[in-house]
Order: C-alpha cells, then structure tokens, then sequence
C-alpha cells in the first residue's frame, strides 16, 4: 500500500472538537478552521483549536462533511490501518451472517473506513467509493489487491453513483469491472436464490439491509399477500413458500423482468404459488385496489426513500401515511402488515407515529410483532446516527 504520511494538520473549531469527543466522526466545513494548502483526498491530523490531536481524518475538499475520522489515534502507516479494519471487518461478520452467501462486508463509518461500501455476492465484489480519499489511483490498487488476497473473489466490480462523483468534484467515470471478468453470478439469502448482475440494478445490486427482514416476513406470512415496491421480488419469493397466493408491485420493468427470472429459479416445489408481477405505481395501484375491494392476508410496503433532506419530511410523511392506510384497509382481520421506511430523516417514532395515524383512520387494531432495523452487517455505530437509516415494523391487523 502507498505511504501517506506525514500527514498535514487541520484545525477543527471548538464544536467540532466537541462533536469529535462525542464519539461523532465527522465534521462540517463550517467547523474547519483552516483548509489552506490541503490537498483533496489527503489524511489529515485533526487538532482541537488548540493544537491538541483528535484524531487522523480523510479531508475532502468538496463535500459539506469536511472530514471523517478514520482513527481516534494520529496515524502513520494508513496503508497498514487500512489493511487491519478488513481484517476487523471481515471477523466482525464471522459470527453474525448466516444462511447467506451475498452480504456487507464494508460499511463506511460503520466499518472506521468512511467513505467506503463493499458487498460480497457470493464470488464477487461490488466496491463503491463514495469520497475523494479512496479515490487515488494508488489506493485504489492497493485496496484492491488487499481485497483479492484476503478474499479471493471471482472479480470485483466497481459500481460508480454518477452523482457521488459530481458532488466530490471527482472525474466522470463508467462503472466496470476492476479485477477478474464475471459480472453476473447467482447468490442464495435465506435458501432463496437470486440472480445478480454487478453491473445492473439499484444499490449494488439488492438491497442486502432488508435480508434479516425477508426471513423474518417469511415467519408471519399467511394466506393471500402483496408486496408493495417489490423490485426484483426479493420479499415476494420469501413470502410464496408459506403463502398461498403472491402478488408483486413495482414501477420498474427491468426489476420485475429479473423478479420473474428469479422466481424461475426457485420453483422447486409445484406447490409454492406462482407470482403475478404487476408494473404499476403503487400509490395508484393500491388506490384501485382499495377501491374495489381487494383483501390481503400479508402486505409488505418497502417504498423508496421518500425523504432524501429533512425538508422532504412533511411530504414524505404524507406518503407512508397514505400507503399504510391503504395496506391497513385491505388487511383481514388476523393479517399481517410489514412496513419499511429507509428514510435516515424518518425515525422509527415518525415511522409508528405514522402507522398510528392511519390504524385510526382505518378503524383497526394493530399489535407490533416486531420492531426491526437493517440487517446486522450492516451495522449502527451507537454515536453516530447517520448509520442507522432503515425501518421496518411488523405488525398483527385486526378489526
Ligand atoms: N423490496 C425491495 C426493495 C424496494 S426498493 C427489495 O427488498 O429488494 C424500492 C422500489 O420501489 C424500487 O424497485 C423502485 O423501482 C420502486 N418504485 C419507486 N417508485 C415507485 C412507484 N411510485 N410505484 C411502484 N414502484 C416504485
């Protein structure tokens, strides 16, 4: 790995040191005392105003979050810390994924290696580099191979957010593959099967946060069910073995094309219900579902991030009230209702708060089963909130 060192030093303001000792790891620009001469990308030694050392920190000179801490100790040999929180990632996660062969191996904060995403899905890679530090072509390389020696993947593809770049002021450039030459493969969650293809989809390809949910749906669900934003089926082939009939909703053909292929993949047993997959809007759908008397034993609603900033809260509000009321009317009595936001700015007390608002209006009962988050490997670091985004509530309906 390259060396970085020495390190330059950037001075924080008193409430960025602040926030720093509450165990946060960022700090805003507005908290920078001095970026002058600090190049884009570059380790930094963070001092409190009065030169007292915080920290080492990864600067960019683009985004509002100014630094990220990487270590409470001023560091060195970044190659070499780099090389150990992989190691402490990957044996983080040994005892706690099971029963699955595509997971988070890397998240960002939450890993101490901010700024960085990486997925296994099964014998490939999917790298995501969302700041300037892991940027350079050297660590790039260096992350790379220390990726390969420790995992030996098939390949490693690198999945760029076009909009990431733009934002870190970083050069355009295609997602590809960086190592090996398999772009597709086939991954198993839960005993469920799916195609992956590393250079389609959203996210990196699914939606790995929600995999501890789909088992636990799987637990509750009975009779007639609907999922609601289902891309490519992934509650939906959950919810068929003990189901009797599936219903599966989404506004993206491409997701429901893979969806049908994926329920072709697991159609072992002649039992398991077939899935209708229906391309529509789903405030729309549900609209004309409600209105013409569709009744549901088992509704999932795992709808996009509707509040992306904190003034998107009130209308995204609205929306999870209007989707729930609706799941909520269509649910027999004895039904099950499992709901998502994955919404950093909707809390889970907005999340229930909304439920509630709509089981009155609905004129219903509803007990929580379960109050869930995303699943364990992608874990939340207590002080800092920003890692904890996704919601799910599972709930008893009645009358
Ligand atoms: N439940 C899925 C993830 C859903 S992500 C899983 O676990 O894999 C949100 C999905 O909502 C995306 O597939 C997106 O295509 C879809 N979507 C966004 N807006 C929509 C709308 N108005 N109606 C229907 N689907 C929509």
């Amino acid at each position: 790995m390259p060396q970085t060192s020495p390190n330059p030093t950037m001075k924080v303001s008193s409430r960025g040191a602040n926030r720093l000792k509450e165990g946060h790891v960022w700090v805003y620009r507005s908290d920078i005392v001095s970026a002058d001469g600090i190049p884009p990308g570059a380790v930094v030694t963070v001092t409190d105003p009065r030169g007292k050392p915080l920290g080492s920190a990864l600067y960019s000179s683009a985004s509002q979050i100014a630094i990220r801490l990487i270590s409470r100790e001023p560091i060195t040999d970044f190659p070499g810390v780099v090389r150990q929180r992989i190691a402490d990632a990957i044996a983080y996660r040994e005892p706690i994924v099971h029963n699955t062969d595509a997971y988070r191996l890397i998240f960002s904060e939450a890993d101490f290696l901010p700024g960085l995403i990486v997925d296994r899905y099964r014998d490939i890679l999917s790298l995501q580099i969302l700041t300037q530090a892991w940027d350079s072509d050297s660590l790039r390389q260096a992350l790379i191979s220390e990726l390969n020696a420790r995992l030996k993947p098939e390949s490693i593809v690198e999945r760029v957010d076009p909009r990431v770049r733009e934002l870190e002021k970083l050069p355009a450039r295609p997602s590809g593959l960086v190592h090996g030459s398999k772009t597709a493969t086939v991954i198993t969650m839960n005993g469920v099967q799916f195609h992956y293809d590393g250079l389609e989809g959203q996210k990196t390809g699914a939606f790995l946060d929600q995999r501890e949910n789909y088992a636990a749906a799987a637990q509750y669900a009975h009779g007639d069910a609907l999922d609601v934003f289902c891309y490519q089926g992934a509650f939906a082939l959950h919810l068929a073995p003990p189901c009797a009939q599936v219903t599966a909703v989404d506004s993206s053909r491409p997701a429901l094309e893979v969806a049908d292929q994926n329920a072709i993949l697991n159609r072992r047993e002649p039992t398991q219900p077939e899935i209708e997959w229906i391309e529509a809007n789903a405030f729309d759908l549900l609209k004309d579902y409600a209105a013409s008397g569709h009744q549901y034993d088992t509704v999932v609603l795992d709808p996009p991030a509707f509040a992306k900033t904190k003034r998107d809260l009130d209308a995204a509000l609205r929306g999870y009230k209007e989707l729930n009321l609706r799941a909520l009317k269509m649910l027999r009595p004895g039904g099950i209702l499992v709901t998502c936001s994955c919404s950093y700015h909707v809390s889970q007390a907005d999340l229930l708060g909304t439920l509630a608002a709509a089981a009155l209006d609905a004129h219903k009962t509803v007990r929580i089963l379960e109050l869930r988050g995303q699943s364990r490997d992608h874990p939340i670091l207590l002080n800092v909130p920003e890692t904890s985004y996704l919601k799910c509530v599972i709930a008893h309906v009645s009358n």
